[in-house]
């Protein structure tokens, strides 16, 4: 039983990086007690923001106060951050060279608005963070086989994107994948194709493995994404 997915691009440079299953933790409850376990950050020092589908991008710093965002980057080295999810993309960045790391919650709002762009165009304004040291990992999310969307949303989402092999029509509706537009997002800022990983498992597919949003058609369960330097 897989408990995380460790994206090889983060983790072959030694800082901590992974996604979580649902058979992580319990519980949304314990996931802070989970975390202990697995990397060894005490509670007080793991930061999850208030995640409400914004484009915020918040920079944490020594204040630990909860911050409505769907992105955290940090310089510090002393803290796991994270986002939780179940269908939207999780995104893990880390910038060698600078050190610094982020998380990002893309669900298609925060696709259409740009998080990932946003959130590394943010550590290239507070950090000088370029985008060739950046690598970028893309974890599990619903994929093109199982979300299906209107046109407003894949017209959002494509006005943010541009073109790509990240949808299809089928009928009246369109399949999308996220993860693949937040990959193109992420070329677009100028991150290199050798230093993206994406993970090629559907949540919606994997009930067994994965929370899933659509599939269960209930919000209780989350699995996340997460990354630490120390
Ligand atoms: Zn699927």
């Amino acid at each position: 039983m897989e408990t995380i997915i460790k994206p090889p691009n983060i983790n072959s440079t030694g800082i901590r990086a992974f996604f979580t299953s649902r058979h992580f933790c319990k519980s949304h409850a314990s996931i802070k007690e989970a975390l202990l376990n697995e990397s060894g950050c005490d509670k007080d020092k793991v930061y999850l923001p208030v995640q409400k589908h914004t484009n915020n991008v918040h920079v944490l710093d020594l204040h630990f106060n909860p911050v409505v965002a769907d992105a955290v980057i940090t310089k510090r080295t002393d803290v796991l951050i994270g986002v939780i999810v179940a269908d939207c993309v999780p995104v893990l960045i880390y910038d060698r060279a600078r050190k610094v790391i982020g998380a990002v919650h893309a669900g298609w709002r925060g696709t259409a608005d740009g998080i990932l762009p946003h959130a590394l165009l943010k550590m290239n304004n507070l950090f000088n963070s370029r985008p060739d040291n950046v690598l970028v990992a893309i974890g599990p999310s619903i994929g093109k086989c199982s979300y299906e969307v209107n046109t407003d949303v894949k017209d959002a989402v494509e006005n943010k994107t541009g073109k790509g092999n990240y949808y299809e029509m089928r009928g009246d509706k369109f399949m999308m994948d996220l993860a693949e537009a937040n990959r193109i997002q992420a070329l677009n800022s100028g991150v290199s194709e050798l230093n993206i990983w994406k993970s090629d498992e559907c949540t919606f597919c994997n009930p067994d493995k994965f929370y899933s949003y659509r599939y269960a058609k209930e919000t209780d369960g989350r699995q996340g994404g997460f990354i630490g330097m120390w």
